[in-house]
Order: structure tokens, then sequence, then C-alpha cells
């Protein structure tokens, strides 16, 4: 992301759709559009604050390793065998990297760095945010992209905070229809704007690599506050800006 982009937050760069991380890569042909694209997760909203608060017995580094070593000895392989030695630590250190999102409170990242403004009512979208995360119910991967939007009000936030936000809600154990709400409602408490658009487009390893194994097949998730949710208006502009992933055909990786 061009970091420069950042600080112009009273000036009209924020006027100009931001194609900081553009880009699709054509990996299948299918795409699967969740039934209620406007209103999902309509309840998501009592425990999205600042997600799972940290765990009260956080195990130790070592047992977290010999965790690992249980689960290659469950793959059916050897974890003293040379290969192995230091597969547990290499997790383990991986697994922090992954969960980072845990350590970092998605509402402070905000309240902390929102600039007041007066006077800009135009749409300001962060368009293809590449994210990986990690499916709550087999910690799969999930890869794919956030377009977030929303219609200032008072507040404005830079856009690499924003791109922050989605990578914190991320880099957890997520299900994409609570992430995508969780995205959402946070800009919509902190920045009060007038309204809120998040869309979200991502592969789901678990149902790539095992399970009904269907490569190609993208889930879209949406989450419409707001004017982005009355005014038929400003959701076609929102989709018209983004390219409407609901009914194009164009998944990635
Ligand atoms: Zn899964």
């Amino acid at each position: 992301m061009p970091s420069g982009v950042d600080g112009g937050l009273g000036n009209t760069h924020l006027h100009v759709l931001t194609r900081a991380i553009i880009g699709r890569h054509k990996l299948g042909n299918q795409q699967m559009t969740v039934e209620k694209p406007f209103s999902l997760v309509e309840d998501a909203r009592s425990d999205d604050a600042d997600g799972p608060s940290e765990p009260v017995d956080k195990p130790s580094r070592e047992e977290a390793k010999e965790a690992v070593r249980t689960l290659l000895r469950w793959a059916g392989d050897d974890p003293d065998r040379e290969g192995l030695k230091d597969t547990p630590a290499r997790v383990v250190s991986a697994y922090e990297e992954y969960f980072d999102g845990y350590n970092a409170c998605p509402k402070t990242l905000l309240e902390r760095t929102f600039e007041e403004t007066d006077g800009y009512d135009e749409i300001v979208l962060l368009k293809g945010i590449r994210f990986e995360s990690h499916c709550e119910h087999h910690m799969a991967p999930i890869i794919g992209r956030a377009h977030v939007a929303y219609l200032p009000h008072h507040r404005v936030i830079g856009i690499s905070k924003l791109a922050r936000l989605i990578e914190v809600y991320a880099k957890r154990l997520q299900i994409q229809e609570k992430m995508t709400a969780q995205i959402a409602n946070t800009i919509d408490d902190i920045l009060q704007p007038k309204g809120v658009a998040v869309v979200i487009e991502a592969a789901h390893q678990c149902m790539t690599t095992r399970g009904i194994h269907k490569p190609g097949v993208n889930m879209v998730t949406s989450r419409m506050l707001g004017a982005f949710r009355d005014d038929p208006t400003t959701r076609r502009e929102f989709l018209s800006m983004i390219g409407s992933p609901a009914t194009e055909h164009a998944p990635f990786a």
C-alpha cells in the first residue's frame, strides 16, 4: 500500500477510488453467493467489538510445541526424525503470525487515529484488500479480498488504518460472515459515518483441500449499514465501484 496516501485526510485524495491493491487472478469459474447479501448476520453486533479476549490460561510455548508433536504423531509421523525436529518450533512461530490479531484491539486502533472533518460527503472506498485468515471450524486458511467503504459524517480515517482493521480481524479464527459484520460494525461504531459497506470474497481451503473438494469457489458476504442499506443509489454506486462481486464471475486467489 502506498504510504503517502494515508496522510491526505483533508484533501481530495479520498474522493478517488483507492486502487492501492487491486487485481484479480482467475483461479476457477465458480462463485458462491450467500443468500442474504445485504443483511447478513444481523445479530453479530453483540459480540463483535473486540473479539475474544485473551485466553486466561494461555499455554507456554513449550506446551504449544508439545501439542504440535502430538499432532505430528496423530498424522502418523515421527516427531523425532531429522526433518521434523524443528517443526513444532516453526509451527508455533507461524501461529503467532497467523493469529496476531488477538494482540490488537480493533476499536482502539480506530479511536486513536480518526480525524474530525466537516463537509466531505463522498464515498471513501478501499478496494480489493487481500487478507489471510483461518476458519474456526477447521483452522484451514481463508484467503480473500475485502472491499470496505464508508460515507463520512464528521470523522475520517487513514486508509492504512482501514487495512489494518481488516488484518486485525482476519488474523483470528473466523467465519467469513462474522468477520464481515465485525469490520462494518466497528467502523460504524467509531467513525459514526452516514453508512458503511463491506463486501468480502474469499476461498476457503476447508472446501478446496478437504471435505467436498471444490476448488475455484468463492464465498461472497456483505454487510451494508446506513445509507448503503437504505439508499439504493448509494449502494449501486458502491457495487459498481467494486465491480459487484456478487454478480461477476471472477474468483481470485
Ligand atoms: Zn472450515
